[in-house]
């Protein structure tokens, strides 16, 4: 097992790999930025380096400076966590170079699924199915009309480089293709350095469902169950649960045995997820993420498996202890993400935490960096903590929910927290009737 795990990332997630590893009698480097050093991370690591200035391109993405505090501190691992780097093909390979072990997948594969229009292909060879769509790349608006009209309005434009919801621009007749293909191809251009876009038939009332698996160097692959993550605001998720309760445990059963196939065949290691759009009982793929993932904490309260520890065992080269059989789902699991944000233009809310108390009790979970008098920083991403939920049933879960949602007090900055307390009173989400458009088309009701 690995000595020493340089984490290179910052928030909650840098909290939760260092939980992880300190359970494991790992010792952790912390990185930070100038902005960051006295976050909750940086304070509970057995070592910290300063990675550079607050801007994220200058330290969190600051490749030769995190492998500098790599080297100096002599890690021998490093974990990516999410978003940053963890998705960097590059990145990946220069760990190795430098004698560490990068704790994520192999690189051909990050490279692989990171451009989505390989990733789709991939996954048509592989016998998963994807939505409807382009062949590959779309070059002009003549080819975006001709195939608009085979695969029918309204369709999607999609930046190929793209990610956290950007580069995604809907036509829902041939008069509105010039402007969706040019707006796609520069927020393309100008947030990811690549205008490559590709279309798809835009759906009207899916589920966001993804799988989330695990796959050991011996070609054992197990998923880890489903999340529903439907909703959504400006394609960005909000609240998540665990399991579907839309799904039959027939389609359950074949996606899951379809997925998992795919990804043995693909020779994939480590974490990773399938997002899938689910509409009329039928699955099409849109992405795989090759990395942990947010939400990953409700996955693990309905299976019982600590995916950050797996993930670490599997890079230092262990077996899976379990197998499909093995997983049982639990109960039900929900996740409301609290972001730094008021909640009614989402426009972020940095500043300083005056007055903090989080819920408790049995079933909950909070992954948080913050604390009483912390300042929430307007550089980096919104997200200031996770509150998970478990209980027996959906239903109680969502009682459960309420509970803490009452119990949460954060001052001094604005958060999404009353926007959560009325989603899980609302009538359709109590229901289970609700779509990947319906947080948009209700946000002024609720
Ligand atoms: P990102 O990498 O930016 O997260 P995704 O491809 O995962 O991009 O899509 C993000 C969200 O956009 C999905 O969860 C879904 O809500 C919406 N979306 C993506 N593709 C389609 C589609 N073909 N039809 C309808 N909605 C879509």
């Amino acid at each position: 097992m690995f000595k020493k795990v340089l984490i290179a990332n910052r928030g909650d997630i840098a909290i939760r790999i260092l939980r992880a590893c300190k359970e494991m009698g790992i010792s952790t480097v912390a990185v930070h930025s100038q902005a960051d050093a006295k976050q909750m991370n940086v304070l509970l690591a057995d070592e910290s380096v300063c990675i550079g200035p607050a801007k994220s391109a200058d330290s969190y993405l600051n490749i030769g400076a995190i492998l500098s505090a790599a080297e100096i501190t002599g890690a021998d691992a490093l974990h990516p966590g999410v978003g940053f780097l963890s998705e960097n093909e590059r990145f990946a390979r220069m760990v190795e170079t430098h004698g560490m072990k990068f704790i994520g997948p192999k690189p051909e594969h990050i490279a692989a699924m990171g451009d989505k229009i390989v990733a789709k292909q991939t996954m048509i060879k592989l016998g998963v199915p994807v939505v409807n769509g382009s062949d590959g790349s779309v070059s002009s608006i003549d080819e975006a009309k001709e195939i608009a009209d085979k695969i029918g309005y309204p369709v999607l434009f999609k930046a190929a480089s793209g990610g956290g919801g950007k580069g995604m621009k809907v036509a829902n007749n041939e008069k509105e293709i010039e402007d969706a293909f040019n707006m796609a191809k520069s927020e393309g251009r100008s947030n990811f350095g690549d205008d490559t876009v590709y279309m798809e038939r835009y759906l009207t009332h899916p589920r966001h469902i993804e799988l989330q698996i695990i796959a050991d160097n011996y070609g054992n692959v197990v998923c880890l169950g489903e999340r529903d993550c439907s909703i959504q605001r400006n394609h960005q998720k909000l609240l998540e649960e665990s399991p579907a309760v839309i799904l039959s445990e027939k389609d359950r059963t074949k996606i899951y045995s379809t997925v998992c196939k795919a990804i043995k065949q693909l020779g994939y290691v480590g974490v990773g997820t399938l997002e899938f759009l689910y509409e009329d009982g039928i699955f099409s793929f849109m992405e795989m993420n090759t990395r942990l993932q947010v939400e990953h904490p409700v996955s693990e309260m309905v299976t019982g498996i600590d995916i950050v520890k797996e993930q670490i065992k599997i890079a230092a080269g262990e077996k899976l202890s379990f197998t499909q059989k093995d997983i049982k789902i639990h109960g039900h699991a929900i996740e409301m993400r609290i972001n730094a944000e008021d909640p009614s233009t989402f426009v972020p809310s940095p500043g300083q935490v005056t007055e903090l108390y989080f819920p408790g009790g049995n079933g909950i979970r909070i992954d948080s960096h913050i604390f009483r008098n912390c300042v929430v920083s307007p550089y980096y991403d919104s997200l200031i903590a996770k509150i998970i939920v478990h209980a027996d049933t959906r239903e109680s879960c969502i009682m459960k929910a309420r509970r803490a949602m009452s119990e949460l007090v954060i001052d001094g900055i604005k958060t999404t927290a009353n926007l959560h307390a009325s989603l899980l009173k609302n009538n359709d989400i109590v229901a289970n009737n609700y779509d990947i458009h319906w947080l948009s088309e209700n946000l002024g009701k609720i």
